[in-house]
């Protein structure tokens, strides 16, 4: 694997996954004093008061005791709402890998609606006074929380892998609150990783988009990256597109350089894979050669396309002429392969 250590793809839960239709697995695990809740609203976690290197600040016994309460009980939790906009869905993420300090134990997301948008929630947020048992709880939830962008290289390899599948599994359910088939309402199941039709009875599965993500080098070894005109000036990324039905991965590698660059292909390789669930997509990086050396922007999504040998790249980051993308994706990561060492720059593209 050329790619190794991908920030988002770094989980090192046990999913279980063998045990999720099990009868009660959800409720007996929100109410075990060893379970670690991960509490997640707006994309954004609570993070270690010593900073997110110490990982996402988890809720534990007593804490996680008073937000189960809080939160209508460990059976109710489980058995989730309708309408996963204003209810709080409770997902089993997986088993604590032996050698973190909380281990054992799983960790449960509970995935929260938006601020405002449920009064059981409010509740927590309110503290004391509308009779959560603990402030620190309060305080959990109201105090700043990072997003996975922000954090995704910053968190312990257990704690990123946590909050990707929480993160992807609450654009999910957001998304998806009925039944593809007839249109009725449908209810989480599988301790969170599926939905039921209350009407057929059929099961939804999560969904990810699968799209390809590429450098392309000339036969000089230079490297060839794109702009978007919706972007700032000067940032350059390598190109990439979605999957399109009945299409290989190799057949969009090459359709996507062809189209919005204007290069034919003729070598393509695998280098790795990272979610990337904003919302719900997988990223599948490859290298990819081509003969040609005269590139074309398509002009549309693709404004301008340039080459860059090595030195020119390092010294148009180092003067800001050129901004790359943030270390947390796949792009930086293979612009860094490309060049053979890792580029100081951060980034933060929104
Ligand atoms: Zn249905």
């Amino acid at each position: 694997m050329a790619l190794p250590d991908l920030s988002l793809s770094r989980s090192r839960l046990d999913k279980v996954s063998q045990d999720r239709q099990a009868e009660g697995l959800l409720a007996r695990t929100l109410q075990d004093p060893t379970t670690s809740l991960l509490l997640l609203r707006d994309g954004r976690c609570p993070v270690h008061p010593d900073g997110p290197g110490r990982g996402l600040r988890t809720l534990r016994g007593a804490e996680a005791a008073a937000v189960v309460a809080a939160l209508g009980g460990a059976e109710r939790l489980a058995a989730g709402g309708e309408d996963p906009a204003t209810e709080v869905v409770a997902v089993h993420l997986g088993l604590l890998p032996a050698d973190d300090e909380r281990a054992p134990g799983a960790v449960v997301g509970l995935l929260l609606p938006a601020e405002g948008a449920g009064p059981a929630v409010e509740a927590v947020a309110a503290g004391p006074a509308a009779g959560t048992a603990d402030p620190v709880v309060e305080a959990a939830l109201a105090e700043p929380a990072a997003d996975l962008r922000a954090l995704g290289t910053l968190l312990p390899a257990t704690d990123a892998g946590a909050l990707t599948e929480a993160v992807a599994l609450h654009h999910w359910h957001r998304s998806h609150p009925r039944c593809p088939r007839c249109g009725s309402a449908t209810r989480p199941a599988a301790a969170g990783h599926e939905r039921v039709c209350l009407t057929d009875g059929s099961t939804q599965h999560p969904r990810h988009d699968p799209a390809v993500i590429m450098t392309v080098t000339d036969p000089a070894g230079r490297l060839l990256l794109g702009h978007q005109g919706r972007w700032p000036a000067g940032r350059f990324s390598a190109f990439a597109g979605f999957v399109e039905p009945g299409e290989s991965l190799e057949g969009a590698v090459a359709r996507e350089l062809l189209e919005e660059a204007g290069v034919r292909v003729r070598e393509v390789a695998y280098l790795g894979s990272q979610p990337w669930p904003f919302p719900a997509s997988l990223m599948l990086a490859f290298h990819a050669e081509t003969d040609d050396t005269t590139a074309v922007a398509d002009g549309d999504e693709i404004t301008e396309v340039r080459w860059f040998d090595r030195p020119g790249l390092v010294a148009a980051v180092a003067t800001g002429e050129v901004t790359v993308p943030p270390a947390v994706s796949v792009a930086r990561r293979l612009i860094e392969d490309w060049l053979g060492e890792p580029l100081e720059q951060q980034a933060d593209w929104r």
